[in-house]
């Protein structure tokens, strides 16, 4: 089989027309088969919903209990037949319940892989590479100068920092999803026992991520603390919230941004950070073209992100390249908005 016949890039996202389903569609479909619960993949309104465990119950989390009209979950590594195709999961690493989703027909196989690093996320599966013919991979940081170094070099950059202005509150913009519990675990890791504060806005994913068994320490809502006391302290809180008036609750804060984007200097100066902090939850360019060329597969399809370089590097080394150009995904850390009511 052609691989453009098992999977179609349409204006609803990625259409699996044997199997009669799309990967992460943007517009209600049918039947949606769902890598990760990111709002630019895992949106509400679908018939049907295939998916892990986790990522299934983010969306609820997100969305309430009638998200979709029903739902499946499938593990890690078990196989299921949608007419005449299988599929089958593997993990991304790139948030918790994240996977990369095997398509196989005949003697062809796709994988799409969602959004991905190959890099250890202490609160996620680590990334599995799945061999292939045809792989589908985002770009997000698909440019030579995105390399994002260790993240836990980043996280002493910060206690450092916190060590030196023990009179200022740290305040941590991280995606709420994610980020901010990787970086809460880093944290922790680094041997910082405090209590870490959290914006209303993080608390419902956050604890989540507790209830999974994910070891995050003592964590304190932000809602209700007098501002003498935030003093000294670490605060996780969605990128949006860390240049709008509830900043006025910390004492002299130091605003940090946890992102790959920080890489850049000139955008962590446009939006004001004080202490960048290079941590991404994607791929950055050497773990892009290492996974491409450990997947083994012929042919690279490049979405969502920088897609220029990573074709033209794929076809520097002999692989049959194209960019997807599909629409609605990415940048999803910039531009989070705050739920209503959850401006604590
Ligand atoms: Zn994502």
């Amino acid at each position: 089989m052609r691989p453009q016949d098992l999977l179609t890039p349409v204006p609803d996202g990625l259409c699996c027309k044997p199997g009669n389903f799309h990967i992460d569609p943007v517009r209600p479909v049918e039947r949606a088969v769902i890598t990760h619960g990111h709002s630019d993949h895992a949106r509400a309104g679908h018939g049907a919903v295939l998916a892990t465990q986790e990522t299934l119950d983010i969306m609820r989390l997100r969305y309430g209990e009638n998200f979709a009209g029903a739902t499946q979950a499938v593990r890690y590594g078990e196989e299921i037949r949608l007419g005449d195709v299988k599929v089958k999961f593997h993990p991304a690493g790139h948030v918790l319940g994240s996977a990369q989703i095997a398509v196989s027909c005949k003697d062809t196989c796709i994988v799409a892989s969602g959004d991905y690093k190959d890099v250890r996320d202490p609160t996620c599966a680590p990334f599995e590479v799945v061999p292939c013919d045809v792989f589908i991979t985002e770009a997000t940081f698909g440019l030579p100068v995105f390399r994002h170094g260790d993240a836990a070099d980043e996280v002493r950059k910060l206690l450092a920092s916190v060590a030196l202005f023990s009179e200022r509150a740290h305040l941590v913009g991280a995606y709420s999803l994610g980020k901010a519990q990787r970086v809460i675990a880093l944290i922790r890791e680094a041997g910082y026992d405090a209590p870490i504060y959290l914006h209303g806005a993080m608390e419902k994913i956050t604890h989540y991520y507790q209830s999974r068994g994910i070891a995050l320490g003592e964590l304190k809502p932000v809602r209700g603390t007098k501002k003498a006391d935030l003093a000294g302290t670490i605060t996780l809180a969605p990128p949006s919230a860390t240049s709008d008036l509830w900043t006025r609750r910390f004492p002299d804060p130091v605003t940090a941004f946890a992102s790959g984007w920080m890489r850049v200097r000139a955008r962590a100066r446009q939006r004001g950070v004080e202490l960048p902090l290079v941590i991404s939850d994607h791929a950055d360019w050497d773990g892009l073209t290492a996974t491409i060329a450990a997947t083994g597969a012929g042919e690279i399809w490049v979405t969502h992100g920088q897609e220029d370089a990573l074709v033209h590097w794929c076809q520097t080394k002999g692989l049959a390249a194209r960019p997807l150009d599909l629409v609605g995904y990415g940048n999803e850390e910039e531009n989070e908005p705050l739920p209503e009511g959850e401006e604590a």
